[in-house]
């Protein structure tokens, strides 16, 4: 583990044959952000971060003109000058459909910041076992009024729950207004089991204490509760990837957490582009070290 530290240290940084054109062009106005600041992010990152977003579907916020441009694309396929250390692969359930799009190793990470992807949002599943999840992501989505103490109490009853089917549970901050709680899976379970697990557990959140939470999508705003997010489990649907930044101000970024750092003292977008280096520097290991390992298969149960 101290080894894979020393990896993301300044000696040992991953390098890029992708040239970047107009590195200068600023992503995020108010931070000064710019492509190249994220691809050094990116390559500080890189071996924490490639297991969430190496060999999986992508989907992908693009933005040309960074956050404050017009254009915003949320992209599944391939657009026009695309660079081709990005893959075009076929969805094998669709294989006359038009082809996804995946990376491969630190190559493809730069050329998504050369186009302008300001998010990267994979499938809970790698491209070598495409109908077996290997994690589920469970969002906790506060409305507006909604204490942060209480997002993070979602969070630990989450973990309970997850445990107590035999389960491991990670967190992450969104980068946006709240956490994810992040489960890895032995690839056994298909899709529609994987799915259901997921919805099991927002329900019986939402079931045991109804005035804090809520399954289903409908008034989550400005309800005063916590939306149980579980809809990101289904074929084809994506969660923002561990590290990832987020096309919003404040260059916040997706962060994963050891539990016990998961406090007041930090919010849902308190990482970012530019504070992730000195938060890396300070770690001894990876915040989600032992994720894969942690993998079981996903026990049939009657719900
Ligand atoms: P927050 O903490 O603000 O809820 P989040 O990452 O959980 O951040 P969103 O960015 O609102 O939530 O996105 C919700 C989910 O929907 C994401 O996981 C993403 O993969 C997906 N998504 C985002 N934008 C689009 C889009 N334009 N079209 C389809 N799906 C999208
Ligand atoms: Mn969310
Ligand atoms: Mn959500």
């Amino acid at each position: 583990v101290v080894r894979e530290m020393e990896q993301t240290t300044a000696k040992n940084l991953p390098k890029s044959a992708v040239q970047l054109t107009h590195p200068d062009r600023i992503y995020w106005p108010d931070e000064g952000v710019t492509k190249e600041g994220l691809a050094n992010y990116y390559a500080q990152v890189w071996r924490l971060m490639a297991p969430y977003v190496v060999n999986r579907p992508l989907a992908l916020l693009r933005l040309p003109d960074g956050i404050s441009g017009h254009q915003r694309f949320f992209q599944k396929h391939a657009w026009k000058g695309m660079n081709d250390h990005i893959d075009e692969i076929t969805d094998p359930k669709d294989k006359g459909g038009e082809k996804l799009l995946r990376i491969t190793d630190f190559d493809g990470l730069v050329a998504l910041v050369q186009s302008a992807v300001l998010e990267i949002h994979p499938w809970g599943t790698t491209t070598n076992n495409w109908e077996k999840p290997d994690m589920v992501t469970m969002d906790l989505d506060p409305g507006e009024d909604v204490p942060w103490e209480n997002v993070i109490a979602a969070a630990y009853e989450l973990k309970e729950r997850i445990e107590g089917e035999g389960l491991a549970a990670f967190v992450k901050t969104s980068g946006g207004k709240g956490l994810h709680v992040v489960t890895p899976l032995e690839p056994k379970a298909g899709w529609e089991d994987v799915k259901g697990f997921a919805k099991w557990l927002a329900d019986s959140m939402s079931q045991d204490d109804p005035e804090r939470y809520l399954a289903t999508a409908t008034k989550a705003k400005r309800s005063g509760k916590i939306f149980i997010d579980y809809l990101r489990n289904g074929r084809g649907n994506t969660a923002v990837a561990a590290y990832s930044a987020r096309a919003r101000p404040g260059a916040a970024v997706s962060m994963p957490l050891e539990w016990s750092e998961l406090t007041t003292e930090i919010g849902p977008a308190y990482f970012t582009v530019d504070n992730t280096p000195a938060r890396l520097d300070a770690l001894s290991k990876d915040p989600w070290d032992g994720f894969f390992a942690a993998a079981k298969p996903l026990q049939k149960r009657k719900r």
